[in-house]
């Protein structure tokens, strides 16, 4: 059974696929690419956005997120 404790509202951890680093998800933004035909998601720390990553067929616009 899957357990309800994961959505708690208290501040997840996710890894930066880019810098590879854990960051707090209020810290990350997700980003949507495209490879092979199939919709990806990579979540990279704010940081990291703003240094202009992005995954690989990334077609949309990221605004940078002030703060
Ligand atoms: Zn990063």
């Amino acid at each position: 059974m899957p357990s309800e404790k994961a959505k708690d509202n208290r501040s997840l951890i996710a890894t930066c696929v880019a810098c590879k680093k854990p960051v707090s998800t209020e810290l990350a933004v997700t980003l949507a690419g495209e490879e092979d035909g199939r919709r990806t998601l990579s979540v990279v720390c704010v940081g990291c956005a703003n240094n202009g990553w992005r995954p690989p067929g990334f077609r949309g616009v990221y605004a940078v997120r002030p703060d």
